[in-house]
């Protein structure tokens, strides 16, 4: 068996013993992750890294990456165990609170932008890490608001935003339920997992990510029945809605945004060719406009 911390001591014997352990525990990116945690437990880069990877690691360093590598190997997400996570090219803080951002969400933040304007005013419901929102206030002039049913998913939010140093409010609401006014935009990446799938997906996101941020009931689909029904009262007219979506999910948005009422409503694919985003414009299209 292969140990986590490995039997020798210098960085390289460490790094490779773990990227071992964790291929052996089906690890898919054991190498990268052996890395990550390495550079997180001993706080270097990859140029000390090379410069020093046949001296000795220190033990107390060893001692703490040998207990992440035995974290990971029991499928924790490594960016649970680092706290840290990347999202369009920034790093946010996460734990077991929020969901991890992802790659796929960076589509939901590059539709949001190619409509926004300077001056609007944005709601993101289901904020989490506030991920979504901290990135498009970085990114665009506009002032925004996010909302999470759950206290501690805000906090990581708040100190994501003091982190970035953007200006977003916060509101503990179940979706709409505490929101006050009309906004240009609204975004979300509401839960969207089928009940029914959660026990197939894997380890990392079914034992370890927040359930409550993934189940969208019984066909996944409740946070998008409720927050296309409920958008129109919260937006100003000509005002967009764009919400991140399951690959299988496109057909049914097309449906629930034309029937309330939605016009320009797109279906937009990620890097992988599959459906990612819903997006509709309350009444008349922006270039029907006088
Ligand atoms: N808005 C957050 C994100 O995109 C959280 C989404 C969620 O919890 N479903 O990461």
């Amino acid at each position: 068996m292969v140990r986590p911390g490995g039997s020798g001591r210098s960085f390289k014997e460490c790094r490779d013993s773990a990227a071992a352990y964790l291929r052996q525990r089906g690890i898919a990116d054991a190498k990268t992750d052996a890395w990550l945690l390495m550079e997180y437990a001993a706080n270097i880069d990859r140029s000390f890294y090379y410069m020093h990877m046949y001296e000795e690691m220190p033990e107390e360093d060893r001692e703490d990456y040998r207990n992440l590598v035995i974290r990971r190997g029991e499928h924790v997400p490594a960016q649970y165990l680092t706290g840290e996570a990347w999202f369009y090219g920034r790093s946010f803080r996460v734990n077991p609170d929020v969901l991890i951002p992802r790659q796929d969400t960076e589509v939901l933040v590059e539709e949001a932008l190619k409509r926004i304007i300077p001056g609007m005013r944005i709601l993101d419901l289901c904020t989490g890490s506030g991920c979504i929102l901290l990135t498009i206030l970085k990114e665009a002039s506009v002032s925004g608001v996010g909302t999470d049913i759950s206290p501690a998913a805000l906090r990581m939010a708040e100190l994501n935003r003091k982190r970035l140093k953007a200006k977003a409010g916060w509101i503990e609401s179940d979706l709409f339920e505490k929101v006050g006014g009309r906004f240009d935009m609204i975004l979300s990446n509401p839960p969207y997992i089928a009940a029914g799938v959660i026990p197939e997906l894997d380890p990392e996101v079914r034992d370890h990510e927040p359930r409550q941020a993934l189940d969208g009931g019984e066909d996944g689909l409740d946070f998008y029945r409720r927050i296309v029904r409920e958008a129109p009262e919260y937006l100003k007219p000509g005002g967009w809605l764009c919400l991140e979506i399951g690959y299988d999910q496109g057909e049914s948005l097309r449906s629930l945004l034309r029937e309330a009422g939605f016009s320009s409503v797109e279906i937009i694919k990620d890097l992988a060719g599959l459906d990612r985003v819903a997006a509709g414009c309350l009444g008349p299209a922006p270039d029907q406009k006088e």
